[in-house]
């Protein structure tokens, strides 16, 4: 195997850790431990899994946890009620719906209620704009993982070809504006792109965000690019990403495994997020390089 795995697991854990130590000084300056409140509608097991997950890392990490679980027949009003609530408290500095929802709720009208300065899962339209302008907000957590680990394994981006496939809210774009971010030269290939093995060809940098298991091929990479795989497909052979692994281990410089690649650093820049919110919010001084 030619290419260095980009070990996410050991990234998050590291990333962790600074953020608890972060996390001891804020709550030696404001009194109180950052507050994460994590709302659960319906019974989808994936998603009891992320939350699970996400509470435990909060505890973890020395936060307080808030977590609010509601029957998959919950009313929009009263979900949109108990959002206006977490807003309103204190002692919450990050609210987060884990989505999807079930069927009848209408997510849009969820993101959009969450408060800015508390939406650290960077969804409402506030922050996606202040992500484009370039300015101070949140942006959504897997693309900000996804671009600590190529900062951590290529350095400075700047200048260097990015083809991101995928061109979801959630992923693909806010993962193309934080690449711009970092002067790269960003193409985003979508369903209806024209000759997509030719486009990934060019990258340096290539970032798989589609959904289709094992769908970018080795002989669509450049020798030595870096390739992230955002992707999550449960199939008979457990979880696989969505680019082929085993060929493109054979091209690529370096790649992130599934699972054990974006994944965590999903957990870890949540909290990142969430300690950021609280840090603005009491005026306690953090590490931008966070
Ligand atoms: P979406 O379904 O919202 O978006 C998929 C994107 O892929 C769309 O832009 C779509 O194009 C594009 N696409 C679909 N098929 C093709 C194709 N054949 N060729 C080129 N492009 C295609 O997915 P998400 O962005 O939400 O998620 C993508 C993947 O990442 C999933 O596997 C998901 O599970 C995973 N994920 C992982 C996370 C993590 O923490 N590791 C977090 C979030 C997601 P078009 O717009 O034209 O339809």
């Amino acid at each position: 195997m030619r290419a260095a795995i980009i070990d996410g697991k050991a990234r998050a854990a590291a990333l962790r850790v600074r953020i608890a130590a972060h996390v001891a000084h804020f709550r030696a300056q404001a009194g109180r431990a950052p507050g994460l409140a994590v709302v659960l509608v319906g019974d989808d097991p994936a998603s009891a899994v992320y939350v699970r997950n996400k509470s435990r890392a909060v505890a973890e990490a020395g936060m307080a946890g808030f977590e609010h679980r509601l029957p998959a027949d919950t009313a929009q009003d009263a979900l949109e009620a108990l959002v206006d609530c977490l807003n309103a408290d204190p002692a919450v500095d990050g609210v987060l719906v884990q989505f999807p929802l079930p069927a009848g709720l209408d997510e849009r009208r969820i993101f959009t209620r969450i408060a800015p300065d508390k939406d650290v899962d960077g969804l409402n339209p506030e922050n996606v704009g202040r992500l484009a302008a370039g300015l101070h907000g949140f942006a959504p957590c897997t693309p900000l993982g996804c671009v600590m680990l190529l900062r951590e394994t290529l350095g400075d981006l700047s200048g260097l070809e990015a083809v991101v496939v995928g061109r979801s809210n959630l992923v693909g774009k806010p993962v193309a504006q934080l690449l711009l971010r970092e002067n790269c030269t960003v193409t985003v290939a979508h369903s209806r792109t024209r000759d997509l093995p030719a486009v990934v060809r060019r990258a340096d940098i290539v970032v798989a965000a589609v959904g289709v298991p094992r769908m970018v091929r080795g002989d669509w990479l450049k020798p030595g690019a870096t390739v992230i795989d955002v992707g999550i497909n449960r199939g008979d052979e457990g979880l696989v990403g969505d680019v082929d692994f085993a060929e493109a281990a054979e091209v690529a410089g370096a790649i992130t495994p599934v699972p054990g690649g974006v994944g965590p650093m999903t957990i870890a820049c949540l909290l990142r997020n969430t300690l950021v919110s609280a840090c603005r919010r009491e005026g306690v001084a953090y590490d931008k390089e966070l």
